[in-house]
């Protein structure tokens, strides 16, 4: 199913560690709906970046496979309303998380992770975006200035 132009819920449901762990991973129809919206911001994030390809490696996460990716419990992914992902064709991690945090999108959090990837969640519908953009790494949580 076509969520939005460039991103599918095949895409955005889709893990390895799902596969291989044999977890079910089907969202529900609010999760589907929150996955719209995820990809709406992804699509106006793909724009951001150039139009350059948004590889994503993990959207949704059923409690269960979240547990064994060992997510935090009050996930956004768990929820649908939030990817991970890297745009290698158009930079860094940290090109990524720049180039976010100085635009004009509406999200909740913008994370660098590890320097490997880029974490992006939206709001729940209603909600006002945050706009907070974060590191994570072996140090901790800091803010991203
Ligand atoms: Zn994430």
């Amino acid at each position: 199913m076509r969520l939005s132009e460039n991103f599918s819920l095949e895409e955005l449901t889709a893990s390895e560690t799902a596969a291989r762990k044999g977890i079910d991973n089907t969202p529900s129809e609010e999760v589907i709906n929150n996955l719209k919206r995820l990809a709406a911001a992804l699509q106006e994030v793909r724009a951001l970046l150039n139009h350059r390809a948004i590889l994503v490696s993990s959207g949704y996460r059923s409690p269960e496979l979240n547990q064994a990716v060992g997510g935090s419990a009050t996930s956004d992914h768990c929820k649908g309303l939030a990817a991970d992902f890297i745009c290698p064709s158009y930079g860094t991690p940290n090109d990524i998380v720049r180039a976010i945090a100085a635009s004009g999108l509406s999200f909740k959090q913008v994370i660098r992770e590890f320097d490997r990837w880029v974490h992006l969640s939206i709001p729940e519908e209603g909600q006002e975006p945050r706009k907070q953009a974060l590191i994570i790494d072996r140090q901790g949580t800091r803010a991203y200035v």
